[in-house]
């Protein structure tokens, strides 16, 4: 995908349809020639439903990774052990300072004073989360997401039984609230979204100890439940679109391959992003491999349940595969 493609998609426009003359003559005859192989797409639904589940490889590596990550705050402060110390917010790693990105961003709009630290944190995050691959860091760290996954399943298992129905809201939503903050940041003089931002009241009351901010996590939760589906992360949070901008130069994306794939489409109905998955529709697809776009968190669902291994993880330089 082109880098303006990826960057509007990420600011919430639609998808753009890739322009066909520029399809190379090899993807031009694939997408003729290929046909919807119905047979296989039904025995692949029939061991989806003998099995029951779909897997759950990189799911499980995520959660541990992301309760490891957020339990190294707590135990570093409750053993004194200076390891991991403040919050995800900011916070230390064995002497070395790191800031969100997007708290740092608000903190210097607000105070409208470059603090030393606050510099070096936040290059240090920056180097690593481009290493990483931007939201990677909502999949792999927030614990928000950790919960609204949850709360996403029992969405979905209400959706099953007719009980619910999602309801989708316009994308650029979340670029607007991006905005919206930097704006009150800068005249407020006060870090407005830190006192509202999901990702950090989890962090802090799993710290330092519950408090009231829980209440409307909660009910954030309950509204992704019963009305729209992974509301906040799709539509609201600054935090992705922050990570997703320093996502869309990183080498680590999860690439698609076309010359596999039967676009039965099981890795849209997964994903927490399903735009960027466009490119698996048949007849869009710009090239035989195609990295997705910024707004993939790597979160690896589309690489787990595609039946056809159609979407692989790739760090660029090294190899075609992870
Ligand atoms: S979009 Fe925001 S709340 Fe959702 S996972 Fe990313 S940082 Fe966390
Ligand atoms: S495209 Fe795949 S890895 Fe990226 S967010 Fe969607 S499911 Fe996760």
């Amino acid at each position: 995908m082109s880098f303006r493609n990826s960057l509007s998609e990420l600011f919430g426009n639609p998808p753009k349809r890739p322009d066909k003359k520029s399809f190379s003559i090899e993807v031009q005859e694939m997408h003729a020639t290929k046909k919807f192989d119905k047979v296989r797409i039904q025995a692949i639904y029939e061991e989806i439903a003998e099995h029951k589940k779909l897997p759950q490889k990189w799911r499980k590596r995520r959660w541990a990774t992301l309760i490891i990550v957020n339990l190294l705050f707590v135990v570093s402060l409750y053993f004194d052990i200076s390891m991991l110390e403040g919050s995800l917010t900011a916070s230390r790693f064995v002497g070395f300072h790191m800031a969100d990105l997007n708290s740092a961003l608000q903190v210097m709009l607000a105070y409208k004073h470059i603090v030393l630290n606050l510099v070096i944190g936040t290059v240090t995050i920056f180097i690593m989360w481009w290493l990483l691959g931007g939201r990677t860091f909502c999949s792999w760290v927030c614990p928000y997401h950790l919960v609204a996954e949850l709360a996403e399943m029992v969405h979905e298992k209400l959706e099953a039984k007719g009980w619910v129905k999602d309801h989708p809201f316009d994308r650029r939503a979340r670029t607007w609230f991006w905005i919206i903050f930097v704006i009150l940041a800068l005249v407020t003089g006060y870090t407005v979204y830190e006192t509202i931002s999901p990702t950090g009241i989890i962090s802090r009351a799993l710290i330092y100890g519950p408090g009231l901010a829980l209440i409307w996590v909660a009910l954030l939760l309950l509204f992704e439940i019963f009305y729209s589906r992974r509301a906040w992360c799709r539509y609201g949070c600054p935090i992705g679109l922050t990570y997703g901008l320093v996502g869309s130069i990183s080498p680590l994306k999860v690439q698609y391959h076309l010359v596999d794939c039967l676009h039965e489409g099981e890795c849209r109905k997964v994903c927490l992003v399903p735009h960027v998955l466009d490119t698996v529709i048949k007849g869009k697809a710009a090239g035989l491999d195609v990295d997705l776009g910024a707004d993939c968190t790597r979160c690896g669902r589309c690489v787990e349940v595609c039946p056809t291994k159609s979407l692989t993880f790739k760090f660029k330089g090294f190899g075609d595969k992870l």
